[in-house]
Order: C-alpha cells, then structure tokens, then sequence
C-alpha cells in the first residue's frame, strides 16, 4: 500500500502530503488519535514516501528496493521502536539516537518511528527530549500514539501535531471488507466505533458478552471489582458507550432491532430520563480522560458502580 491508501484520514493525509510537496518535512512529528485507526501504518508508509527511490508524486511507489525494505522493517535508515513489556525503556531510546545520528546510508533521510511513544518511562522520556531538542540534519523522528496527554509537554511540544480519527461508515467498509462479511459490517463498525484496527483484531463479540457480565455483577449490591488494569477499564468504558447509546436509541425510538447491545436487554430501563443517561455518558468520558493519571481503580469501580446501578439499577 501507499500513504495515498489510508482510508478515512483525509485530513491528516491534506497534512502529511503537503509537507512532502512543499519539501518541507519537520525534523519530528506526532500521530496522535484512538487506536485502531491507522497511525502506525501512516507513520510506516509515509518513511516509505521520504526515502522512496521510485517516481511516485509524493507518495511511495510501493515497488522500489527502499519502500519494500520499510514495509519488511529491513531498511537500514529506518526503525521502529515498540514498548517492551508495556515500557520503552532508555536501552531502547540510546538505540534510537544512535541509529539517527549515523549518515544515511540509502535513504535520503534517516527516519525512527517510535510506537505507542507515550510508553517512554520517565528517564526515556528526558533521554528523548535531547535528541528532540538537537535534531541530526537529515533525521525524522514520527512518534505515534493514541494516549498523547502522557507524553511530557516538552516532548509534544516539539512535534508537528498531526490528529487521526475515528473513521466514517463508508471508510471503514472500504478497510474491512475483504475480511468482515458484508451483512456484518455495519453492526462491527458501530460496535468498534470506526476503529477498523479493534474490528480486524479482537472479538468485539466476546469483548461485549465480558461487559454485559461485568455489567450485571456491578450492580449487585456487595459486587467485587472485575477490572484487572487500567487496559480492562478502558475497554470496559468502551463498551459502556455503546451500550448508553443503545439505551437512548431505545428510548427514543422504541426499537429493538436498532440496538447493538444484543444480550441482557431485559435490564433496559423503559421509563429513565435521557438527560441522565447523557449525564452518565459524559461522566463516563471523564473518567476515561482521566484512566492516565493513576486513577484509584477501586475507587472509579464504587463510583461507576453507584452510576451505573442509577441508571439501570
Ligand atoms: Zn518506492
């Protein structure tokens, strides 16, 4: 594929092509935006588009020795960094620098792509700053991540920002169709909330029947925690939303067959207010704001708990 195939993000993409055409390619950007949506790929197929040796008007030709090194991550100019262990340590980020600070060797621009960044430990993270803050010439640093409000301010404060989102219906048909079956496609889309990459990956099925079962034990009175970590909760909240809007659709229109919630629609509350149930999704969204600095998970669970048992309850 090529930069030009990433479905849905034509605003990031007006963005990232226009920094190629005007020659002018920041020494460090951010991919930031919810998971699943094609960051990581952008960030891949856009190192193709710098150091392609093929005509390709800006993009990747997707043919050339280079793009097909990248895409087999064998490129000697090029390297990603993943977390280890949920962590990117400092070892990782010395690697990192010192791979940028070597002359290209076939590309035109050494390029390190750093995934899932906000990962970065503390002392990773203020080893990184340095080389942020003194770019080799002919380096480009793309950090991705769908958490940026746990990266240091001095750390996005040096990057282009570039925002990924949540793709459209028609969007998300074009990535998911070779692998969802058509009649399946609208109810996936919705369920993952336009994140192809959670479609393709996971069992939304599975992730749902966890949150129904969730659900109903929490609101028994003396119910024990169900979340494990912070990873739990956040899929969790996921679901919540799509089962609070599952409540609107219902209370407004009155039909089951709009709803996407398919099990334990017997605890649907026939007479509750939608301002509350709006009030709850936004609560809800606060507290998923809020999952990254170290939230007392016991505590959100009470708190959740009493929500949702006022709710549904
Ligand atoms: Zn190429």
């Amino acid at each position: 594929m090529a930069l030009r195939d990433i479905a849905g993000q034509e605003k990031a993409l007006r963005i990232m092509f226009g920094m190629l055409r005007r020659s002018r390619v920041p020494s460090a950007m951010l991919l930031s935006g919810d998971t699943g949506i094609g960051k990581r790929l952008a960030a891949v197929n856009y190192a193709k588009a710098v150091n392609c040796l093929g005509p390709a008007d800006f993009d990747c030709c997707d043919a050339c020795a280079s793009c097909r090194k990248i895409d087999a991550g064998m490129h000697p100019d090029v390297s990603i960094t993943f977390p280890e262990k949920d962590e990117i340590k400092i070892d990782a980020v010395r690697r990192l620098e010192e791979s940028l600070y070597l002359t290209p060797l076939e590309g035109v621009k050494k390029i390190a792509i750093v995934d899932d960044a906000d990962a970065m430990n503390l002392n990773a993270a203020n080893a990184f700053l340095k080389t942020l803050e003194e770019p080799p010439d002919d380096s480009l640093i793309i950090l991705v991540s769908s958490n940026p409000d746990r990266l240091p301010d001095t750390i996005r404060s040096r990057c282009v920002a570039i925002r990924f989102y949540p793709l459209s219906r028609e969007a998300f048909r074009k990535v998911v169709s070779g692998s969802v079956a058509p009649e399946r496609i609208e109810y996936v889309s919705r369920l993952s909330m336009g994140r192809p990459g959670l479609a393709l990956a996971g069992d939304l099925q599975k992730d749902m029947d966890w949150f129904t079962a969730v659900l109903d034990d929490m609101v028994r009175e003396g119910s024990k925690e169900a979340w494990t970590d912070k990873e739990t909760m956040r899929t969790w909240l996921d679901m919540a939303f799509v089962y609070l809007r599952d409540i609107m659709v219902f209370r407004i229109t009155g039909n089951e067959s709009d709803m996407l919630y398919e099990k334990g629609n017997r605890n649907f509350p026939k007479k509750i207010e939608i301002r509350s149930i709006l009030d709850t999704y936004k609560s809800l969204q606060k507290v998923k704001g809020l999952l990254d600095f170290n939230l007392n998970k016991s505590i959100t669970w009470n708190y959740v708990s009493n929500m949702m048992k006022t709710v549904i309850g």
